[in-house]
């Protein structure tokens, strides 16, 4: 069931020979399966097998025990930005308030989310990753967790000290000085409309101090100056990720893949994607809504449009309310959307939670819940490898629309969602995100939806303007009017229906989505109508379909009248077709 460690390491060191040109220009490596099975933390080798993991994805620096607990597993080793105060101070005792992040009154301060946390003494401060010591320690701990045997580096707050932006961020002496060379890039006209004479004498930390004195109530994000201030400390951020990820391959001798835990939902995360092979991070779930939300899809749909996996978990506010409330059956549908989606939830075996009140905290998942549902992944694997996303429509937005304002773009998307709209995402890219539009983006599904064009380069208003053959729709509103699903449930049972494909095959995900929290489950579903375009799909002239869902044996279904009816859906069923040439493959002779 899981790969053997002994046959990774010889396919690594084949990619580093036979991806070298594609390495070089995209710089990916094929990390994640769609079947896949994520562990966040290291764990018991029963655990992992109880489970049928195949990747750990935040595992510490591996030792010989850990690497034989987890043997079989592609290991990567997490090395904090953020969270490693206590390991930073120790390597660097005499000298750790060098690498302090400092604010605009010269003072560190500590990480938000571990206030809780001290070490001999010392409150848990944000070290700044662009100060040489702080990277320096950052570097060693790339280095040591390769050397120690792990298979790929997980990167936790990657953002390191752009993390910080919304509250203000840094400004270090080395954070203001390194701004000039940024500000030498800006046309003398930008210049001259920020009054900036003099780029190599520009103090931005004076600056700020004087505007902010000048009237009450102004904040430093407000500043005419900000947007350039976010988009250095940002394009810093992904250069050091690059810089990691080329010591990791120097050291391993081949390359060697990067997660992140890049919260996609947040804005911003994006802006070093093309350093990383997966993100392995933490997406709001919004479990006090006390539903299964459609907004993890979005972050998915992001990941799904820059081409990487993302193996997710809900945030630590999300397990906290879970902990509190013990409502594991949320997390069952969390699970079967990520998969859904083509992407995954990490196994919620163990789960840190924060709540300002709590500090931090741990949830301990019950394993009867949710191990028969990575179980059944596993089983039926074909179900999920190599299928991607069919879209009924592609909407098209900037990055800079979506980290201006993510909560509207999330609901755009999520009333596409909530209609039953099997939506893809061409994302355009920004002075932040590398990440221009490309006709082939805009070829896989025969419908656009533009949102907020006026955020658009000229670029990639040239390349959309280019598409003619696409039907245009003015907006979400319009595109949910226009368009009649490729998988559709006709009856009222109100089912999400999330198709995959591949050539001659689709496999349509059904979600039960009348979760009840006073019970914690959701109320099955009878006799679903799924109406299907077998043309869209990829699978004309089908006449037979399996039904696949967890704890329950397949099912044969006949394709009537382009359609197949489902006669139950408890939390997650598979509806698979395939082309007459594929169903002739699949059956024995005769
Ligand atoms: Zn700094």
């Amino acid at each position: 069931m899981m790969l053997l460690r002994s046959s990774f390491r010889p396919a690594l060191r084949g990619l580093a020979l036979s991806l070298c040109a594609a390495f070089a220009v995209q710089g990916q490596l094929p990390v994640l399966k769609r079947s896949d099975v994520v562990f966040m933390y290291q764990t018991a080798r029963q655990t992992y097998e109880d489970y049928g993991a195949t990747v750990l994805a935040w595992g510490g620096k591996p030792t010989p025990a850990s690497l034989e607990q987890a043997r079989g597993l592609k290991f990567f080793g997490s090395v904090g930005m953020v969270t490693e105060f206590g390991r930073y101070y120790e390597r660097f005792p005499q000298t750790y308030e060098q690498g302090l992040c400092r604010g605009l009154d010269g003072q560190p301060y500590k990480v938000p989310w571990l206030t809780d946390l001290q070490h001999k003494g010392i409150p848990f401060w944000w070290c700044c990753t662009r100060q040489p010591l702080f990277r320096q320690y950052i570097s060693e701990r790339v280095v040591e967790t390769v050397q120690a045997g792990a298979d790929g580096v997980h990167i936790d707050d990657h953002l390191g000290t752009a993390g910080n932006l919304w509250n203000g961020g840094c400004f270090c002496d080395r954070c203001v000085g390194e701004f000039h060379d940024y500000l030498k890039t800006l046309p003398a006209g930008e210049l001259a409309r920020q009054g900036i004479q003099d780029p190599a004498a520009f103090n931005y930390r004076t600056v700020l101090l004087d505007w902010l004195a000048q009237k009450r109530g102004r904040r430093v994000l407000d500043h005419p100056l900000w947007s350039h201030w976010r988009i250095y400390q940002l394009q810093g951020a992904a250069r050091f990720m690059e810089e990691l990820r080329a010591l990791a391959a120097r050291t391993a001798g081949h390359p060697v893949p990067m997660g992140a835990n890049a919260g996609l939902l947040w804005g911003n995360h994006l802006n070093d994607f093309k350093a990383l092979d997966l993100f392995s991070a933490e997406i709001v779930h919004q479990a006090s809504d006390r539903r299964l939300s459609d907004a993890p899809l979005v972050a998915y749909r992001l990941a799904d449009a820059v081409g990487r996996p993302l193996a997710s978990t809900a945030s630590g506010w999300d397990w906290a309310y879970i902990k509190e409330q013990n409502l594991p059956g949320l997390v069952q549908g969390w699970i079967a959307l990520s998969y859904a989606a083509g992407h995954c939830l990490m196994v919620p075996d163990r789960q840190w939670c924060y709540t300002p009140e709590k500090g931090t905290h741990w949830y301990e998942g019950p394993k009867e819940k949710f191990a028969p549902l990575y179980q059944f992944v596993r089983q039926h694997r074909g179900l999920f490898d190599d299928y991607r996303n069919y879209s009924d429509l592609t909407v098209v937005f900037s990055s800079r629309a979506f980290d201006r304002n993510p909560p509207r773009l999330i609901a755009a998307c999520g009333e596409l969602a909530a209609a039953n709209l099997s939506y893809r995402v061409a994302l355009a890219g920004d002075e932040v995100v590398d990440h221009p539009l490309k006709a082939e983006d805009l070829r896989l599904s025969p419908r656009l939806v533009v949102l907020e064009p006026q955020d658009l380069s000229a670029a990639d208003r040239v390349v959309l303007a280019g598409e003619t053959q696409a039907q245009r729709f003015p907006g979400i509103k319009q595109a949910i009017a226009g368009i009649v699903p490729a998988a559709r449930v006709k009856t009222p049972a109100a089912a999400r229906v999330l198709p995959r494909v591949k050539p001659g095959c689709a496999v349509v995900h059904l979600l039960n989505p009348s979760y009840d929290a006073a019970g914690d489950s959701v109320r099955p579903l009878k006799d679903l109508l799924l109406a299907l375009d077998l043309e869209a799909l990829g699978v004309a002239g089908a006449t037979r379909a399996e039904f696949f869902s967890p704890g329950a044996q397949p099912l044969e279904l006949p394709v009537t009248d382009r359609s197949v009816r489902v006669p139950a859906l408890g939390l997650w069923g598979l509806v698979e077709i395939r082309s007459p040439a594929q169903s002739d493959l699949r059956q024995p002779p005769g």
